[in-house]
Parts: C-alpha cells; sequence; structure tokens
C-alpha cells in the first residue's frame, strides 16, 4: 500500500488573482507535481475541496477574499486541512511574514520570485508532505492490523487499569475498547486470571516472560484456551506497566486433546487385544511391546526397547529348525506388508517354542516416509496341534491308529504315479480274518478289538517301512506293496503274513488261534487303477476263503468271470425275492407205525428261466450277500399263508422252516414270527424252525435268547442235521432243543455201514434221555425205515415216503388221509 502512496500523483494548487503571476508560478513548480489553479480565493477553494492539493501557493492580496481568508478555510475543511499553504506576496514587512505563518502557513515567498528558489521550497514541501502521508498511512496500517489481529493486545498502566486494547467489538471479553478503557485487569479477566498475570510480571524472568495458558470464559460459558504473555513496558524499572498479549490456542488445544484421546485409546487397544504387537524404528530397534507380545518373547517392556528385532523375536523354521528372517526385515526392506510365514516357530527368552502365525507392515510418517515397522503375532501351537489332530482322526482308524481308506487313497494314487513313472509294480493285499466274527461273538467285543490292534500290529512288523497297511474297518485289512521291481516278492510277503497271523493271539489269558484269507492284486497286470486293484484282490479274497482259508491267491481272469456271474444271479435272485420267483414245497414227516402225516417240513425252490432251482444253489449265496433276511421273511410269509388254508381244510398239521444263521443273528426274530403267526390267525404250534448245530454255535448269546423266546411262545425247535456237527452234550443241554434230526448221511448208508448204524443208534438214546423227539431224514428204503422203527426212531421223512411237493399238490394229499408205508407207495 505505501507503493500505491508513492505513486498516487502529487497536487499544487496555485491561487492567484493575476495571471502573470500564475504563469510564472506554474512555470517554476512545472514536473514537480498535477498544478491546478485558481484566480480567486473562492474558486481556489472549491478547487482544493476537489484536487485535494499537497501544496498550495496562495497569493495574499487578492480582491473579495485575501490569502489568509483562504487559508483559514482551507485549514478549517477537514478534506483540505492537511495541505501544506505557502504563501505568495509582494509586501517586504516582517508583520506579514509572522503573521502568514500564524495563519498556518509553512512558507512565504517574497516577490519578486527567484524561480529557482520557489522551485526548490515547493519540491521540500511536497517531499515533506509525501513523507507526512506515508507515515499517516503506515500508522493507519498498524492501526488496522492491531485492530484485525486474531489476538487480544493491550496496554495496563501501573495501576494495572486498562489504556489500550484493539478489541474494538468486544469480541474478548465482552467489553468493547472504548468501555474497557480505564477498567481494573481483574474486572475485565476475572480475578483468576489477573492473579496468574500478576504472578508472571513479578515472579517471572524481567525480560523474556515465557507464554503461559490461560482459559477464558466466553459469553456462551464455553471455556476457550489461551495462551497469554506480558511484556513490562520499562524493564528492569520499578514500573510496572505491562503489554497483555492473548492468543485463541483453542483449535489447537483440541487438537492435542483429540492426539491424546487418540493416544490413549490406541495403547488401550494394544494392550488389550490378543495378538502380540512390536513395533520397531526403521533399523528394527524395537521402540515398543504390547503386554501380549512381553508374554509371549518373555522380553519386559524396558528391556526390549531399542534391542534388535531378532534379538526379542527370534523365530525358526517349525520343520528345518533353521533361524528364518524376521518379518519385520522384510517389511522394512521392501516396504510392503509381509504376510503369515507358514510353520513359523517363535524361540521365547526362556527357550521355550511358540508355533505362531505373523505379520508385518512398515509404518510410515505424514511425509509418506518410511519411519519404522509393526509386528503382530499369534500362538498357534493349540489351532496346529488340533489341525495335525484332526487330520490325524480324519486319516486313521480309531482303533488300529492304521492309515483309513482315505489316506490309503492318497497313498495309492503316488505309488501308481510313482510305479508307472519307474517301471514298477504294486501290489495291494486285502487280508480278511477267518471266522473273527465267532471270536467277536463268543469272547466279546472289547476281546475282539484287542485282538484286532494286536493283529495290525503284527501285520505291521512284518512289513517294510515303505508299504502302507490300512483298517478298512472290521477284520479287513489292505495293504499296499510299492514300487516292486517283482510281483514275486507280494507272494512272499502274502505268506509271511499269514505265517505271523498263525501264530497264537494272548488276551489276558486267553489263547486265541487265527488265520486269514489274502487276496493279491497287480499293478499293472490285473488294472490300471486303484478302484480295479480293490476289486480284483476282493476277488482274489474270496477264492481264498473258497479254497478253504488260511491261504493267500492271486487274482485271475476266469476268477473275475466267475464273481461278474455270481454277481449277476445275485441280481436275479434279489429279483426273485420281489417278484414272486420263490416257491414253497412241502414234504412230509411221517409215522411209520402208521403210516400218517404227522408234519411237513418246508423247503424253498426258485424257478429261474423256467427250471425248478434247488436251495443248494443259492441258499448259500443268499447268506453271503444278506438276500438270506428277505428270503427268510417270504419263507415265514407263505408258510403261514399255506397253514392258514390247511386250517380252512380242517387237515393242519405242524410245518417246519429252515432257519439260516444270519436270520437267528436278529433278536426280533421270535417276536417277528409271533405277529406273523397272530395275523394269520395261527396258534404256534403249528409252526416249527430247523436250525442247524453250526448256526446254534456261531452265535451261542442271540441263539440262547431267541430259542428261549421262541420256546416260550410254544414254537417247537429241531436240531438240523444232527451228527454232521460239533455235538456237545452241554449245549444240548443249554438249549431249549425239542427234536433232533438224524441227518440223512447216517440213514443212506446204516445198512452196510455198522459205524453209522451205531451212530444213529447213539442219537437215538440221546434223545431219549434228553426227552427229545426224533426224525430220521432220507429214508429212502423200506429196509431203513424198518430198522429205525426197530431202534426206536418213529418219525420219518424221505423219498420213501413222498419227494417234497408243491402246496396244491400236499394239500390234496392231506385232504385224502393218505397212509404212508402201508403198502408202499410206489416210487
Ligand atoms: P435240509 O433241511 O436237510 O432238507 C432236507 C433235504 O433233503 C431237502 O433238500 C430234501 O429235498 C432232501 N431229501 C428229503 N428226502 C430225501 C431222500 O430220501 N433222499 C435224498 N437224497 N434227499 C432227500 P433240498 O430241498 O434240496 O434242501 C437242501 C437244503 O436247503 C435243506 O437241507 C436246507 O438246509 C436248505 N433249505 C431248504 N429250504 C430252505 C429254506 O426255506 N430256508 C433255509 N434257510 N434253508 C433252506
Ligand atoms: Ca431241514
Ligand atoms: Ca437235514
Amino acid at each position: 500500500m505505501f507503493t500505491m502512496q508513492e505513486t498516487s500523483p502529487m497536487a499544487i494548487l496555485i491561487i492567484d488573482d493575476m495571471t502573470s503571476n500564475i504563469t510564472v508560478l506554474r512555470d517554476a513548480v512545472d514536473g514537480l507535481a498535477e498544478v491546478f489553479f485558481a484566480t480567486s480565493g473562492a474558486s481556489g477553494l472549491a478547487l482544493a475541496r476537489h484536487c485535494r492539493p499537497d501544496v498550495v501557493l496562495l497569493d495574499i492580496a487578492m480582491p473579495g477574499m485575501d490569502g489568509y481568508a483562504v487559508c483559514e478555510a482551507l485549514k478549517a475543511d477537514p478534506l483540505t486541512a492537511d495541505c501544506a499553504v505557502i504563501f505568495v506576496t509582494g509586501y517586504t514587512c516582517a508583520d506579514r511574514e509572522l503573521l502568514s505563518l500564524q495563519q498556518g502557513g509553512v512558507d512565504y515567498l517574497q516577490k519578486p520570485l527567484d524561480l529557482a528558489v520557489v522551485r526548490a521550497r515547493v519540491f521540500n514541501h511536497l517531499r515533506i508532505r509525501m513523507q507526512t502521508r506515508a507515515l499517516a498511512q503506515a500508522r493507519q496500517d498498524l492501526a488496522d492490523v492491531v485492530a484485525h489481529l486474531p489476538a487480544f493486545l493491550s496496554y495496563w498502566d501501573d495501576q494495572h487499569l486498562n489504556r489500550f486494547c484493539n478489541d474494538v467489538a468486544g469480541r474478548w471479553f465482552g467489553v468493547t475498547a472504548a468501555s474497557m478503557e480505564g477498567m481494573a485487569l481483574p474486572e475485565v479477566v476475572g480475578s483468576a486470571n489477573a492473579l496468574l498475570i500478576r504472578r508472571r510480571l513479578y515472579v517471572g524472568p524481567p525480560d523474556a516472560a515465557p507464554a503461559f495458558e490461560m482459559s477464558l470464559h466466553n459469553a456462551d460459558g464455553g471455556t476457550v484456551h489461551t495462551q497469554a504473555s506480558v511484556v513490562r513496558r520499562e524493564r528492569g524499572k520499578r514500573d510496572s506497566s505491562f503489554l497483555l498479549l492473548i492468543t485463541d490456542v483453542s483449535a489447537r488445544k483440541q487438537a492435542e486433546l483429540a492426539l491424546y484421546d487418540e493416544k490413549e485409546r490406541m495403547r488401550i487397544m494394544l494392550n488389550s487385544i490378543g495378538d502380540a504387537v512390536i513395533a520397531t524404528d526403521r533399523y528394527g530397534c524395537v521402540t515398543f511391546l504390547n503386554p501380549i507380545a512381553e508374554e509371549m518373547t518373555g522380553w519386559s517392556s524396558e528391556e526390549a526397547v531399542g534391542q534388535l528385532i531378532e534379538h526379542v523375536m527370534p523365530l525358526i523354521d517349525g520343520d528345518s529348525g533353521a533361524v528364518t528372517r524376521n518379518p519385520v526385515r522384510l517389511a522394512l526392506s521392501e516396504d510392503r506388508i509381509v504376510g503369515m510365514a507358514l510353520d513359523c516357530v517363535l524361540v521365547r527368552r526362556d527357550g521355550r517354542r511358540l508355533m505362531v502365525e505373523d505379520s508385518a507392515a512398515p509404518v510410515r510418517d505424514r511425509n509418506g516416509v518410511q519411519s519404522g515397522a509393526i509386528i503382530v503375532f499369534h500362538d498357534v501351537s493349540e489351532a496346529r496341534a488340533m489341525a495335525y489332530k484332526m487330520t490325524h482322526l480324519a486319516q486313521h482308524d480309531a482303533l488300529t491308529n492304521l492309515p483309513n481308506r482315505t489316506l490309503l487313497r492318497d497313498r495309492t494314487t503316488q505309488a501308481l504315479e510313482q510305479a508307472s513313472r519307474q517301471d514298477q509294480h504294486v501290489a495291494m493285499l486285502l487280508i480278511d480274518l477267518d471266522n473273527f466274527k465267532v471270536i467277536n461273538s463268543t469272547a466279546g467285543h472289547a476281546v475282539g478289538d484287542t485282538l484286532l490292534q494286536q493283529v495290525s500290529l503284527r501285520l505291521q512288523q512284518a512289513l517294510r517301512a515303505g508299504d502302507t497297511i490300512c483298517r478298512q474297518g472290521g477284520d479287513e485289512f489292505i495293504i499296499l506293496l510299492s514300487a516292486l521291481d517283482d510281483v514275486e516278492y507280494a507272494g512272499v510277503v502274502a505268506r509271511k503274513l499269514l505265517a505271523v497271523l498263525v501264530e497264537a493271539f494272548m488276551v489276558g489269558n486267553q489263547r486265541f488261534d487265527l488265520s486269514a484269507s489274502i487276496g493279491v492284486s497287480l499293478f499293472p497286470g490285473d488294472s490300471n487303477d486303484q478302484d480295479g486293484l480293490y476289486r480284483h484282490a476282493d476277488s482274489a479274497m474270496y477264492r481264498a476263503k473258497q479254497e478253504g482259508k488260511n491261504r493267500f491267491c492271486f487274482f485271475s481272469a476266469e476268477l473275475e468271470e466267475k464273481l461278474l456271474a455270481r454277481h449277476a444271479l445275485i441280481g436275479e435272485l434279489r429279483k426273485a425275492i420281489e417278484d414272486g420267483g420263490l416257491e414253497m414245497h412241502y414234504q412230509p414227516k411221517v409215522d411209520a407205525r402208521v403210516g400218517r402225516v404227522v408234519g411237513l417240513e418246508a423247503l424253498i425252490r426258485w424257478r429261474h428261466h423256467g427250471v425248478l432251482v434247488p436251495p443248494a444253489s443259492f441258499i448259500a449265496l443268499a447268506e453271503e450277500c444278506g438276500l438270506i433276511v428277505p428270503l427268510g421273511q417270504f419263507v415265514l410269509h407263505q408258510v403261514c399263508t399255506d397253514l392258514a388254508r390247511l386250517v380252512d381244510a380242517q387237515v393242519a398239521v405242524p410245518i417246519s422252516i429252515n432257519l439260516a444263521g444270519q436270520q437267528f443273528d436278529d433278536l426280533a426274530l421270535a417276536a417277528d414270527i409271533a405277529r406273523t403267526l397272530a395275523s394269520h390267525d395261527l396258534p404256534s404250534h403249528l409252526l416249527e424252525v430247523e436250525i442247524t448245530e453250526g448256526t446254534l454255535i456261531e452265535d451261542v448269546i442271540h441263539s440262547l435268547e431267541n430259542l428261549r423266546t421262541l420256546s416260550e411262545l410254544g414254537i417247537r425247535t429241531s436240531i438240523d442235521d444232527f451228527g454232521t456237527g460239533y455235538s456237545s452234550l452241554s449245549y444240548l443241554k443249554k438249549f431249549p432243543i425239542d427234536v433232533l434230526k438224524i441227518d440223512q448221511s447216517f440213514v443212506h448208508d446204516m445198512l452196510t455201514d455198522s459205524s453209522d448204524a451205531a451212530i444213529i443208534s447213539a442219537i437215538i438214546s440221546l434223545a431219549s434221555s434228553l426227552r427229545m423227539d426224533l426224525v430220521a431224514e432220507g429214508v429212502e428204503q423200506q429196509a431203513q425205515a424198518d430198522r429205525l422203527l426197530a431202534m426206536g426212531c418213529t418219525i420219518m421223512q424221505g423219498y420213501l415216503y413222498s419227494r417234497p411237493v408243491p402246496f396244491e399238490e400236499m394239500l390234496t394229499l392231506l385232504r385224502h388221509e393218505t397212509i404212508f408205508g402201508l403198502p408202499p407207495v410206489p416210487a
């Protein structure tokens, strides 16, 4: 603004009634400023208001209004008051000069005029004017600055009364500058603040008193945070007038408080989160540890700060144990977030190891320059252990801790890949323990489990380290022999396994003799994939069973064919059971003394492709594939239906049905039979069951239970094929058995083979001593019947009387009250 002032033009006004004088004067000041002129006092005054002259050259003697009057008028008008008036006159009287100066003129020029002097004088006055103008402007500017300063600026006198303040509007204390003048300090700032200020004034260092904080209350009752400073007017003297400067620092204060809050929040957060946090500077020296980090590393904050991160948080690789680079280093050197390292182990200060997962990130200051790093980590020991346990559980059999199918699958895939790359063989051995079911049901499942554990141990010990053994569930194991150069080796291993299994097992004091059947299939000879290998091993194992157990068989193609045929047959049998392809035939049991039918045996037939297939061809199959249960259901229902018809025809005799072992496993068997009888409205004594000795001892517990229930229901039980099994007097006494059926093999040869006859006679006396009834099976000749009768067996069954016949035929027979044997019926 000063420059503007400098450039703003200066003006000279010449007032004279003589134009010739005006011309002279104008020439004298030419070029010093803009020149205006007037020829009378009145017009000069009007012009002055307009051009605001800096210097007025004023003629004293003018008609009308003289120079003094004009000067007086100029000084009286605020617009023109500050112009410099130089009187010009022809009078040479000293009074005049004095008068002129007294009238407010600044100078006096005497005619005749020396033009050079005139010019010099005017120039000087113009310069003074210019400086005065600049000074005034500067003062105004300063006043403006002070008034608009965002601070409270004040001066207090010796008595601490206000002498000046810049708060024209009274924004600070609600008191305008004008009314503050003369007010006492406490009145304005409050007594507490006044005390504060005075203390600074007298107690603080006399010269540079430091600024101090002061709180003021604004008009709304809110607090304004300020910074104040006092400066003594007269330093070192006793005078205690002073300047007081107050600035509003609320915004800064607020930012400080916010920063503090933020820091505090961060501190609480870092101390309370579950993760460990360590901060470092950009050299990797620790600057901060939160409590979890202290706990995990074993370092206290005080000790750790300043140490290298590697020292406080040494990391090693979980697998190799090798020292690993701390992620902080990577974060710092690559200036990026470094994700968690896998399998990372933290070595605590006390040497203990913790599995950790971590991630580090560089920290930048507000200019974006890297200033350090932060690493966050947590203990994953438990999680890893759990994960490991879970994978182990998912891949292992709980009982034996051997790999399970899932793991075997992986291993097989690997083995096959490797073998095909290296032109080698892989063998799969499927091991099934022989008759294990019997042990399980006689000795109990706990013993069975212990035995399985021992078996798996023995198998493992017999194998190479690289071979995989897996338990399939039940008593079935699979062994994978990988990387074989010679397929014969599979046979060697199989033989060895059989050998280790036949050695006696001990559970407590109990001795168990086991054996196994093993099926072997080979890659790539038998199959290229694992499902094929398994299927083939399975069929080879099946053949080993068929061929008498306790042996191993390699897979062969013709065996596979047989198995396929068997598979097809099972399908057809299932269909026959569902679609009524089965039918019941009946063979009479005859009281040979009178030739009367005293009972019937129900024997099943399968009408397959128009041919009547005997049970020998499909009962065993049905037992193996579980179809025996639905088949048994069919028999029970059909027999009850037929029985009901016999009842209707009033020719009812008891009918016996044959039960297979598996049907006997089911404890609900007796209840099932009772229900079916009831639904056909039949008395229970009309139904009898036949079971073999083998069935009885296979599952003693179930057998006993079922037999008891059946006998309670009033259903009679026969032991079929008696004499061929494990005849033991003890179990005969234990079970509620009603009838012994002498096996037809003894009857067949009884006339020629004396030992068979002896067995029959033994069975007959056994039955009589146990009060059991007898039936002789397979009686084909009258001589046999006669001999049996003579020995004491009265009930016979056999072709001599009748072959098994369809129900309708049997019904006719019964209706006609056919008498058998007297005379003999032609075959
Ligand atoms: P099993 O219970 O010993 O039945 C007697 C078998 O001897 C019957 O053979 C019968 O036809 C035959 N047979 C009867 N008299 C003579 C004879 O004088 N000489 C000769 N050589 N044989 C005679 P089938 O019907 O072929 O039955 C064979 C076996 O099938 C039965 O032996 C029985 O164990 C089983 N079976 C038959 N039907 C069923 C059934 O419905 N369920 C079950 N689970 N098994 C059945
Ligand atoms: Ca029978
Ligand atoms: Ca029999």
